[in-house]
């Protein structure tokens, strides 16, 4: 009887540092990141350090701001065999902007990245937050003409700030009205009745027990799915200054379990095979060429009307 090999899922990093997350967008100007401490760089390489004990090559969406502050480390990700992405410039939800403000973001992200890391090819794109929604698809168009082979941005689920729920559970291509095509990759989510559970990392990799996050990618692989699993430098900084101004709930979401983040992700790393999500499009093109999903504009729409 043959085995089949196991699914190698994606692991991913969001890289930017504490003082520029959404939750605390409201409470920390844009213009004073300058004068916070540059925690990033150290973060990120503590998580080089924990992917190269492994063995595993991650994909890095990194801000173009951390770009230019951080080159070296850029281009140590770069050359250390990583998949180094986007992650926009300045941190800004894809929903506050204009797609002409958008693209500008996207550029100046690209420019700092092949500036900081020269000959890496950057055509993969995480909006932060996942602010990918129902009322910014035109973003697709976009970055399909800023050249970008896949976007990893949509959440799945429902929650007060991102996500939607009845979006495809795997990667899918999303065509335009001319037939060209762009990838999707969303976070990986966990069927549980009748409702998408987010197991995907982050914040809910600190509060939702290891088991269950194990199960969650473990029902991912048995589905023919890679698990695309995303983390933040910050959260393996638990020494990180806290930001007193932000609301009672932001710091109660970006403060727990910072100290329990970096042993959980080891201990995943331990369980399942790990590769970019790179790998795992090459791997769709390969093998899932007639039976992956192409979702047309209309059906998109469709999808995402309530
Ligand atoms: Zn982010």
């Amino acid at each position: 009887m043959s085995r089949e090999r196991p699914i190698q899922n994606a692991m991913t990093v969001d890289v930017e540092d504490y003082f520029q997350v959404s939750a605390f967008e409201s409470v920390v100007d844009r213009g004073d990141w300058g004068a916070y401490e540059l925690r990033v760089e150290a973060s990120t390489r503590r998580l080089l350090d924990l992917f190269d004990a492994q063995g595993v090559k991650a994909t890095f969406f990194t801000l173009g701001w951390v770009a230019e502050r951080c080159p070296e480390l850029v281009r140590d990700i770069h050359a250390g065999g990583h998949e180094l992405a986007s992650h926009g410039y300045a941190h800004r939800l894809v929903s506050d902007l204009t797609p002409e403000a958008f693209r500008e973001d996207l550029q100046r992200a690209k420019e700092a990245l092949e500036a900081a890391a020269p000959g890496a090819v950057i055509d993969g794109f995480r909006a932060p937050s996942f602010s990918i929604t129902k009322d910014t698809l035109w973003a697709y168009d976009v970055m399909r003409e800023e050249g970008y082979r896949y976007s990893s941005s949509v959440f799945p689920v429902r929650h007060d700030r991102y996500g939607m729920p009845r979006f495809p559970r795997r990667p899918v291509r999303l065509t335009d009205y001319a037939g060209r095509s762009m990838w999707e990759v969303p976070m990986t989510t966990w069927r549980v009745l009748g409702r998408n559970l987010p197991v995907a990392g982050g914040g809910w990799m600190r509060v939702l027990p290891p088991a269950v996050m194990r199960r969650g990618i473990r029902a991912a692989n048995a589905e023919g799915t890679a698990a695309i699993i995303y983390l933040h430098p910050w959260e393996v900084d638990p020494e990180q200054p806290r930001v007193q101004a932000a609301s009672r709930a932001s710091r109660a979401r970006h403060y727990v379990n910072l100290d329990k983040t970096y042993d959980r992700v080891r201990g995943l790393l331990e369980a399942f095979p790990f590769g970019t999500i790179r790998d795992v499009l090459d791997r769709e093109a390969e093998t899932r060429r007639d039976t992956t999903p192409a979702l047309a504009p209309t059906a998109l729409t469709e999808l995402v009307t309530p």
